[in-house]
C-alpha cells in the first residue's frame, strides 16, 4: 500500500476526478479519498438536465456521473471510498484519513466541495423524509395539494418555489431580509403563480414537529413570533464550503472559501484546492474540472523541477 504517493487528493466529485485523471495522465501517483460510498459529488444529488458542460450532456447529475465513471476507467489511481479525510498537515505533508490511514505525499489537492447551509435547528435533520424535503425537484410529485414552505431568497429557493407551486395547493417563502437574491425574472414569474406568497424579514426560530413536520415559528423585527402550519418543508439558504481541514492552515476569505492563484495553489506550498471549495464565483462542472486539471499540471511542473534541482545539489 502506498503511503507515499506524489499526491492525495482529497473529495471525488468532478473537481477531484479530474484532478486524480490528470494526475495519472502526467505520470504522477495519485490516491484519491472521498467521503461517500462513489464518487460525483454533488452530481449525484442533481435532478436537472446538465446542457452547460462542453461537449457533453446528459439528462441530469447522476448520468452524468456515470458518463465520468465510465471515462474514469480507463486512469490507474487507488480509490478510497466511504473514507473521510479528518487532518491535513504541513511541512512535512500529511493527511490522515478518520480510520487512521497516514500518508505522506508530495502534494495535496483539496476537492471537498460545499454542502448545503442548515439553519442549526432542533428537528432540521431527523425531520428530513417525515415532511422535510430533501430536493424541491425530485420530491414533487409529494407536494400535490400540499401547503410547502420554502427557506431561502435566492435561486434555489425561488427556483424551487416556481417547481412546486405547479403541483402544491400553496407555497410559503420564507426569507430573512425584503431583498431577494433571486434573479429577477425567477421572482416575476413567482409573484405571478397565483399561490406562492412570500414572507420577508422573518428569521425562522423552530421547526414544530415531533415524528413529523407540522410547521415553523418565525420572527420579525418586532420580536413577535408567529406560527405557520404546512405540511412540507425546503430548506435552500445558500451553501459552505467545506474547507474545515484547512482552517488554521492556508488562507481563506471570509466566507470560508480557499484562497488560491491561477495555478489554484493555496497559500501554503504543495498544498492546492480547486472546485466548489475554493471557487464561490463561478461553482459548475466545467470550472471544478478545470482547476482540477489546473492543479494537477502545476504539481507534476513544480515536481520536475524539484527533481532538476536535486541533480545539482
Ligand atoms: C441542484 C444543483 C444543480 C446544479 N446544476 C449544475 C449544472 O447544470 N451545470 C453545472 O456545471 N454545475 C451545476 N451544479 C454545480 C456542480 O454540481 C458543482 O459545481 C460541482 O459538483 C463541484 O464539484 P467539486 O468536485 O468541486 O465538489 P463536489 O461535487 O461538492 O464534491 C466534493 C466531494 O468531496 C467529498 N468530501 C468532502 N469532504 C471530505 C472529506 N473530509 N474527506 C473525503 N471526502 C470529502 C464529498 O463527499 C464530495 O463527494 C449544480 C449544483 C447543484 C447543487
Amino acid at each position: 500500500m502506498e503511503t507515499n504517493p506524489d499526491v492525495v487528493v482529497i473529495g471525488g466529485g468532478p473537481a477531484g476526478i479530474s484532478a486524480a485523471a490528470w494526475c495519472v495522465d502526467l505520470e504522477l501517483s495519485a490516491v484519491l479519498i472521498e467521503e461517500g460510498e462513489t464518487t460525483g459529488g454533488q452530481l449525484l444529488s442533481i435532478n436537472n438536465p446538465i446542457v452547460n458542460y462542453a461537449g457533453l450532456e446528459a439528462a441530469d447529475g447522476r448520468e452524468f456521473a456515470a458518463f465520468l465513471h465510465k471515462w474514469l476507467e480507463q486512469f490507474a489511481f487507488r480509490r478510497m471510498l466511504g473514507t473521510r479525510v479528518e487532518l491535513i498537515e504541513a511541512e512535512p505533508l500529511l493527511v490522515r484519513t478518520e480510520a487512521g490511514e497516514e500518508f505522506r505525499p508530495s502534494a495535496v489537492i483539496l476537492a471537498t466541495g460545499v454542502s448545503r447551509r442548515k439553519l442549526g435547528l432542533p428537528g432540521e435533520d431527523e425531520l428530513v423524509g417525515e415532511g422535510i424535503l430533501r430536493s424541491g425537484a425530485g420530491e414533487r410529485e409529494e407536494a400535490k395539494g400540499k401547503h410547502v414552505i420554502i427557506i431561502g431568497g435566492g435561486d434555489a429557493a425561488i427556483e424551487n418555489a416556481l417547481i412546486l407551486s405547479e403541483h402544491a395547493k400553496r407555497v410559503t417563502v420564507v426569507h430573512r431580509s425584503r431583498d431577494f437574491r433571486a434573479r429577477p425574472e425567477f421572482l416575476e414569474r413567482a409573484k405571478t403563480a397565483g399561490n406562492v406568497e412570500f414572507i420577508t424579514e422573518r428569521y425562522v426560530t423552530s421547526i414544530r414537529g415531533e415524528d413529523r413536520f407540522e410547521g415553523v415559528d418565525v420572527v420579525g423585527p418586532d420580536g413577535a413570533s408567529v406560527s405557520i402550519e404546512a405540511d412540507l418543508l425546503l430548506i435552500r439558504i445558500g451553501f459552505r464550503p467545506n474547507s474545515e481541514l484547512l482552517r488554521g492552515l492556508t488562507e481563506l476569505d471570509v466566507s470560508g472559501y480557499v484562497k488560491v492563484d491561477a495555478n489554484s495553489a493555496t497559500s501554503v506550498p504543495m498544498i492546492y484546492a480547486c472546485g466548489d471549495v475554493a471557487n464561490h464565483i463561478s461553482p459548475t462542472i466545467s470550472t471544478a474540472a478545470g482547476m482540477g486539471a489546473t492543479a494537477a499540471k502545476a504539481i507534476a511542473a513544480r515536481l520536475a523541477e524539484r527533481k532538476k534541482f536535486r541533480k545539482f545539489e
